[in-house]
């Protein structure tokens, strides 16, 4: 799994990740929540390695990750803003993790298709992305982080741009996916319905403090504090 040990993030005096301590199982889907600014992406940031941390430790399996460089960490990304590339078309932007490292064509071929197939974007594979509706665009990024097979999978608010339908139809795309792959994935969100319906975990943060840690069921029946009960929506 991912280990976080007393992992910090300063920005000038200010700490946007405090002492964060976290064991994320292999195969789990651990989900971040927590409102606007309270260091979720910053998090994401510094298991990608986009990010140096300040203090404390990162690592994958028996492996200190602090130093790697992101290409070396084999960590996919779908982040907020779905940096897909403009100028490749569909196929190649799912095609571009595979092909850097030097996937046989064939493999290619059938990845790109079973990725394209889930999430109904076969039709669109020859298109460039200024084609696509954001949706679509959206659908392209998750294809393309999940059509290769990484240590760990993380997610920054997703499904974000998705009207309702495709936003529900995707969370079980990406259930489906992940018990597929059997790697552990660390998957952001403001919206805790979301993380209720995906996490196997989820931690709650606030100002970059951790506030609790547990499935959906435990931080409704037993929220910790009251920010938990609020922002979790329980009775409590
Ligand atoms: P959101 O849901 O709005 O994306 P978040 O929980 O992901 O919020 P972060 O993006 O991690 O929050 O930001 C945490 C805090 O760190 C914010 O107050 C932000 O302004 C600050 N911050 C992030 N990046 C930098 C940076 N490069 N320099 C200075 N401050 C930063």
């Amino acid at each position: 799994g991912i280990v976080i040990e007393h992992l910090v993030k300063r920005f000038g005096e200010r700490a946007v990740v405090d002492d964060l301590n976290l064991h994320i199982q292999p195969g789990e889907l651990f989900v971040l929540v927590g409102p606007s600014g309270c260091g979720k992406t910053t998090t994401l940031r510094l298991l990608a390695g986009l990010e140096p941390v300040s203090d404390g430790r990162i690592y994958f399996g028996e492996r200190l990750v602090n130093d790697i460089r992101p290409r070396d960490r084999n960590v996919a990304l779908v982040f907020q803003d779905y940096a897909i590339f403009p100028h490749l078309t569909v196929f190649e932007n799912i095609a571009y993790g595979l092909r850097a490292r030097h996937a046989p064509r064939d493999l290619i071929r059938e990845r790109v298709a079973n990725a394209a197939r889930l999430f109904r974007i076969e039709h669109l594979l020859r298109r460039k992305p200024r084609q696509l509706s954001g949706g679509e665009r959206q659908r392209v990024a998750l294809a393309r982080a999940l059509v290769r097979d990484a240590a760990l999978y993380l997610y920054d608010e997703p499904l974000a741009n998705l009207d309702a339908q495709l936003r529900h139809q995707a969370r079980e795309d990406i259930l489906t996916l992940h018990r597929q792959k059997g790697q552990p994935a660390v998957y952001v969100t403001h919206d805790q319905a979301e993380a209720m319906a995906l996490g196997d975990r989820i931690a709650v943060m606030r100002d970059g403090k951790l506030q609790q840690v547990g499935s959906g069921l435990d931080l409704y029946e037993r929220p910790c504090n009251q920010f938990v009960a609020f922002f979790i929506g329980s009775p409590g």
